[in-house]
């Protein structure tokens, strides 16, 4: 059943007019706001006592659920220490242990690691890092970035150009130059229209042609979200992907870097989507899991080839010009070792990969009875399906009749929060979510495809 409407949230608070929260059309939010005010574990609390269960981890990022007491804690004794450290002239103690902590968790050839306080600033990092790398490595014309169309980098200006989806940017525009766009691996919708494995992997292939194409001297790097998780797309690529990737890279000495801000900290049941895919890219970032989303977090972990020219003395300048105020913040970094010491030491991933065939089952379930769903997709507990109008051709239904926003609104109605695009819906709880939370998703967004089915004209 669905819950009641809230009472007047905008009488109780008129300062929701002045608020501009990303993605939404505020006049529309104001319609109906969601103000949450308290949360643990996986159900989170409206100002109005309404319950939801929390289906996407905040957006991706809430691991261990919420109300952690571990990390609220340290947060707490960090705070009694000191907050802020000086960023520009000195190390904390909290940045470097997470720091020592981050690179145990990585292969030997990674050593060093550069924090921000989040993933698009990461990946404006990242990128920046690699244009410098080249520069004082003898290769000063590589500065081309190739990413893939419907991904997600980011929402400044180098991480936005980086992101594939035209919706996103065309507001913004013009964006910074260098920056080639190549198909995503998307088997369900095959841009080459082949199927696999008899397509030979022809999207990661082709990277060979459009390094070749582009002049590999002009190529500074590769950025790839291990698994594709935006409101537009998800994709899940073929096992050896990212193995061919990374032969290609070598081979024109282009830097691969992994958009692990979704992927990494055990969301995908392995600690990296690196380690799932068995190929490891020269930089990884990271963000969202890295705090279990208590604060403000996020990192880029680069191998040692990529650090070593950054050392020399001052007059060398080879230094990184970046200058983050809040990069390795005490506070968020001690929140950074509480949650990774938990997702580590605590099995958290066999947890979630259990969780993953749980929830897996319940949404093949669904698609053996509603011919409206067309596919279950995933990795760990990072997994959705996808609507369609018409399964036997991969038809979307049009843009005028948004299948997956009438169930995300259903579902919302219901208590269940997940990520809801037009076409798609993906749960991304906590990765320790228990059997019961597991069901207790299924069965909501099962009943609310259910009444969306029934009212859906
Ligand atoms: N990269 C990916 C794959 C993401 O999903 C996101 C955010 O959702 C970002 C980068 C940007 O991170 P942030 O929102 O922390 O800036």
């Amino acid at each position: 059943m669905a819950q009641s409407a809230p009472e007047s949230v905008t009488a109780r608070y008129p300062g929701l007019a002045n608020l501009m929260i990303d993605f939404n059309q505020m006049q529309s939010f104001l319609h109906d706001p969601l103000v949450i005010v308290e949360a643990n574990g996986v159900r989170l609390t409206d100002v109005s006592g309404r319950s939801y269960i929390d289906g996407i981890a905040g957006i991706a990022a809430v691991q261990l659920g919420h109300g952690n007491r571990p990390i609220i804690e340290a947060m707490q004794a960090q705070l009694e220490r000191v907050a802020l450290a000086l960023p520009l002239y000195a190390a904390n103690e909290p940045e470097i242990e997470l720091a020592e902590l981050i690179i145990g968790l990585m292969p030997s050839a990674f050593t060093t690691v550069k924090f921000t306080s989040g993933g698009s600033e990461a990946n404006e990092s990242a990128i920046k890092l690699a244009r410098q790398f080249h520069k004082q490595t003898g290769n000063p014309g590589k500065y081309k970035v190739i990413s893939r169309y419907a991904s997600y980098h980011g929402a400044t200006m180098g991480a936005l150009a980086a992101t594939g989806g035209a919706a996103r940017k065309a507001k913004y525009e013009p964006l910074p130059t260098g920056f080639v766009k190549v198909h995503p691996p998307d088997c369900y919708h095959c841009p080459f229209k082949l199927d696999y494995p008899d397509c030979g992997v022809l999207c990661a292939e082709i990277v060979d042609d459009v390094i070749r194409n582009e002049g590999p001297e002009t190529v500074a790097a590769f950025i790839a979200e291990p698994v594709m998780m935006t409101a537009e797309a998800f994709v899940v690529p073929p096992p050896e992907y990212f193995t061919i990737l990374r032969e290609i890279c070598d081979q024109h000495n282009v830097n691969l870097i992994f958009d692990e801000i979704i992927t990494g900290f055990g969301r995908l049941g392995e600690i990296f989507g690196a380690d799932v895919y068995k190929a490891y890219p020269d930089m990884m970032t990271v963000g969202k899991g890295i705090s279990g989303g208590y604060a403000p977090l996020a990192a880029v972990i680069m191998r040692g080839a990529i650090a070593e020219s950054f050392l020399g003395e001052r007059e060398a300048g080879v230094h990184f010009n970046a200058g983050h105020t809040y990069s390795g913040n005490p506070v968020a970094c001690a929140a950074g070792i509480a949650a990774v010491r938990q997702i580590t030491d605590e099995n958290v991933m066999a947890v979630c990969r259990r969780q993953s065939d749980r929830l897996r089952g319940h949404l093949n379930d669904m698609a053996a009875r509603y011919d409206v769903i067309g596919r279950v997709d995933g990795h760990g507990l990072l997994l959705g399906l996808e609507f369609v109008s018409d399964r036997a051709a991969h038809a979307s239904f049009p843009n005028d009749r948004l299948f997956g926003r009438a169930v995300g609104a259903e579902a919302r109605s219901r208590g269940l929060i997940g990520r809801a695009g037009d076409h798609i819906w993906v749960f991304a709880p906590p990765l320790t979510s228990t059997d019961d939370e597991i069901d207790e998703m299924a069965e909501i967004l099962d009943a609310s495809i259910a009444e969306t089915l029934e009212t859906f004209d």
